[in-house]
This record gives structure tokens, C-alpha cells and sequence, in this order.
């Protein structure tokens, strides 16, 4: 464990430590607890700092542990994994796209914080720094990208499950992977897929929950959003979250590697807060009103328009919203 590292565990209840307690705890000098705490501070870490009292963080933190995930995954009999667990990164999924040669299916890949965290068409993913869970998964398919496409949708059915099993009610899919409260925003999936048009195709699926988000991040997102602590009205254990969603997502991919979209589509569809409602699709240059009617095989919206005629709308560049 890095230096850095083991001065965030001590931080981590919240209260007052001197530099020269941390050093003596640490067996290292000031300096190098000073360099550990300014590195934390880099990575997006709020850390108070008092002189004669010492550093202090705002509120208790509870970091990311990569033992204690594999120790709960193991709980539930699920596989082991390739697992990282990162305090910084530009995108986790970029992170694992760049060791592809080197993934196998189910490696996995967890920050703290992300400096260009994305979602669909290079759009940003905010998140408070040590509060949220950032996660990649990487996944190789036999059949060709195109066939894969539905896939995206199956992991954000996942993910729901995850939060349910986690104990979140009320909660739904906004096609194409977005996990939504009362209408507002509580986690988004990014798919990126590679791979030539007859297979076999590398999926990384990017998944941003929202656990705490402060008021920072917050100001910069432009629509609705909620996170988990007020869905639950507690503190968010993340180890035992990243936990259930690696194994929703790792279930996931082995159901639609074996069997294609079909097992998840119509549990998709009733959990599609859109399902059979008045909405609008906003792509770049016009509005389409309609009916949603469901989604087809390959995960396309079905819309039916004002005149009763049916047409399907892939992902790429569309937003849904509500009438
Ligand atoms: P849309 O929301 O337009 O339907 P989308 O749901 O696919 O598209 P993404 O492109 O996946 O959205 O995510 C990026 C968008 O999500 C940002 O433009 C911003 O509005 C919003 N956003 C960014 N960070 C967060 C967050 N932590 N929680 C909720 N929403 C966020």
C-alpha cells in the first residue's frame, strides 16, 4: 500500500491527525506525509488542514477496498476476477480499452476519482472524488459488434438489480442505460464496443453510480440527477456495492454471451419508466414525439408516431425525455 494510501485509512474517520502522529504511525518523516496528503488533495480529495491541529477530512470516507470486494464476492460464490482498484484515472473505461490485448473477460477496473469520466457522444460524468463508484468491466463476445449492440441494455437491467439488491426501490431504466429516481439521474453506463463486423467483439461497459455527490460536482450537471444516499437516506457501503454490481454485470455477460438479448428484453421493457408513455427523442437537429412501444432485438427504441405507424430509433446520437 502506497504511502498516500495508508494516510487516507487513518483519515478516513473523519477527525483531527497531526503530521507528526500520522508520520509516527506510519514510521515515515513529515515531509513525506505532507507530500501523501498533497497527493490526495490532487486526486479531488477535500482534506482540511489546520495548523496546530492538523488534516482532517469534512466527513468520515470509507475508500475503496479492493480485498474486501473480492472478499464479498467470494461471499456470493461468484468468480474471482481481474480486479483494479485505482485512485486516479482519465476513464476507467479507456483505462481497460488501452490493455486490451491483455483483458479477459470479466477483468475489471475501479477509480476513486476520473479526470475525463464520459458518457455518450463525449458528454462528461461527473463525480465527487471518493464518494461514488467509477467501474469498468471488460468482456469478450463471439459474435460481431453489431450483434452486441443490445448489450449495453441488458448491463443497465444489471446494474438496476445490483441497486435493488443493494435495497433501492422506486427505481427504473431510461433507455438506452440510464438507471433513473422519480426522474432523476441515479446511474449511467457508457458501452464501448471493438471488434470486426463478423466477431469477436471486446465490450467495456463503463458504469457511474452516484453514492454521495457534493455540491461541486453537482452545479455542473445539467439535468435532474439523485444519488444514493438520498434514495436510501444512509451512508453508501461501496465495497459491498461494487461487489453486487461486479457480479449483476458478470452474470449479465455471461447470459447474453450465451443467449443474445432475448432472456433480458421483455424484463427490460417493464422496467422501462417510458414503457407505453408520451415521450420526445431529441437528436441533433429535430424532435420526434411519440409513443414508446418497447424495444426491439437489438435494443432500438420502438416508437409509434401520431398516426399510429411504428419506427425504431438506434442509441448513437438520441436523448429521451418525457412529453
Ligand atoms: P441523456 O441524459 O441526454 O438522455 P444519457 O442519459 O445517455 O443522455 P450520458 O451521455 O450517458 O447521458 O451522460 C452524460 C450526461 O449525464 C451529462 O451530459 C450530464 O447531463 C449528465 N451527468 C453527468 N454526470 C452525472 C451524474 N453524476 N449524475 C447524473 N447525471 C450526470
Amino acid at each position: 500500500m502506497t504511502t498516500r494510501a495508508e494516510i487516507l485509512k487513518l483519515l478516513a474517520d473523519g477527525q483531527f491527525h497531526s503530521g507528526t502522529d500520522l508520520g509516527r504511525r506510519l514510521g515515515v518523516s513529515r515531509a513525506a506525509v505532507n507530500k501523501g496528503v498533497r497527493a490526495l488533495a490532487s486526486f479531488g480529495l477535500e482534506i482540511h488542514s489546520v495548523p496546530g491541529r492538523g488534516y482532517k477530512l469534512p466527513e468520515p470516507v470509507d475508500p475503496l477496498d479492493r480485498d474486501a470486494i473480492l472478499a464479498e464476492l467470494g461471499r456470493r460464490g461468484d468468480l474471482p476476477h481481474s480486479l483494479e482498484v485505482l485512485e486516479t484515472v482519465d476513464s476507467t473505461n479507456r483505462y481497460l480499452i488501452q490493455r486490451a490485448s491483455a483483458l479477459v473477460s470479466g477483468s475489471v477496473c475501479l477509480s476513486e476519482t476520473q479526470t475525463q469520466g464520459r458518457g455518450r457522444r463525449g458528454r462528461g460524468w461527473l463525480a465527487t472524488p471518493y464518494r461514488n463508484l467509477l467501474l469498468s468491466m471488460a468482456w469478450r463476445f463471439d459474435a460481431g459488434p453489431a450483434t452486441v449492440a443490445a448489450f449495453g441494455l441488458a448491463a443497465g437491467l444489471a446494474l438496476l438489480e445490483a441497486l435493488e439488491e443493494y435495497g433501492a426501490r422506486g427505481i427504473g431504466l431510461k433507455w438506452p442505460n440510464d438507471v433513473v429516481w422519480r426522474g432523476r439521474k441515479l446511474a449511467g453506463l457508457l458501452a464501448d464496443v471493438q471488434g470486426e463486423a463478423a466477431g469477436p467483439a471486446l465490450v467495456v461497459l463503463g458504469a457511474g453510480i452516484n453514492c454521495r455527490l457534493g455540491a461541486r460536482e453537482a452545479e455542473g450537471i445539467d439535468q435532474p440527477w439523485v444519488d444514493l444516499e438520498e434514495v436510501l437516506g444512509s451512508t453508501i457501503d461501496r465495497n459491498r456495492l461494487a461487489a453486487l454490481v461486479i457480479g449483476r454485470l458478470h452474470d449479465a455477460c455471461r447470459t447474453f454471451g450465451a443467449r443474445g438479448f432475448g432472456p433480458f428484453r421483455q424484463n427490460w421493457e417493464r422496467r422501462h419508466v417510458y414503457h407505453g408513455q408520451s415521450v420526445r427523442l431529441m437528436t441533433a437537429s429535430a424532435t420526434i414525439a411519440g409513443t414508446v412501444a418497447g424495444v426491439d432485438s437489438g435494443g432500438a427504441l420502438r416508437l409509434i408516431d401520431a398516426r399510429g405507424d411504428e419506427r425504431v430509433y438506434h442509441a448513437g446520437e438520441i436523448s429521451l425525455r418525457g412529453a
